[in-house]
């Protein structure tokens, strides 16, 4: 009897009787699309969370649509962001170094710390998935804005 009270109660909040959690389904459009700050954007930039926000994770992690010319602020991440591009073409630039282009299907790291912008090119959307990790409740350090004879600077 006692154990059939537990494991009800574990079911209540979630878990298995083992006390593993549940594998969670979150239908494709179950949370509303935000626009992105201007504080840290540049352009149209639309966020899309793809976990919501009470489940806790590992990684924050958003589909992030940019319209041509859009882009994030300049920035880092303590523990560092994977990007995987869906769609359309887009660059990425390292604080010092020449942006590098990049495409639907391509996978991008970015390691901790590294100061760098990603956004769409100038004649072409692009919309990415972005896995960043968090450290201390972190997962960026937000800076200027790029400006536009950055952006412009091939
Ligand atoms: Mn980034």
């Amino acid at each position: 009897m006692k154990n059939t009270l537990i494991a009800a109660t574990l079911t209540l909040a979630g878990a298995t009787a083992s006390g593993a959690q549940e594998i969670q389904v979150f239908p494709s459009g179950s949370a509303a699309s935000t626009i992105a700050s201007p504080e840290n954007f540049s352009g149209h930039v639309v966020v899309d969370a793809l976990v919501p926000p009470p489940i806790e994770t590992p990684a924050a992690s958003g589909l992030v649509s940019f319209a041509p010319e859009a882009r994030t602020a300049w920035h880092s991440h303590p523990a560092g962001q994977m990007l995987i591009v869906t769609a359309g073409r887009g660059w990425v630039q390292r604080e010092g170094e020449t942006r590098q282009e990049i495409a639907a299907g391509d996978v991008v790291w970015i390691p901790a710390g590294v100061k760098h912008w990603h956004g769409a090119t100038d004649v072409n959307a692009m919309s990415h998935i972005a896995i960043t990790y968090v450290r201390d409740g972190r997962n960026a350090d937000w800076m200027e804005l790029v400006t536009d004879e950055q952006y412009a600077d091939r």
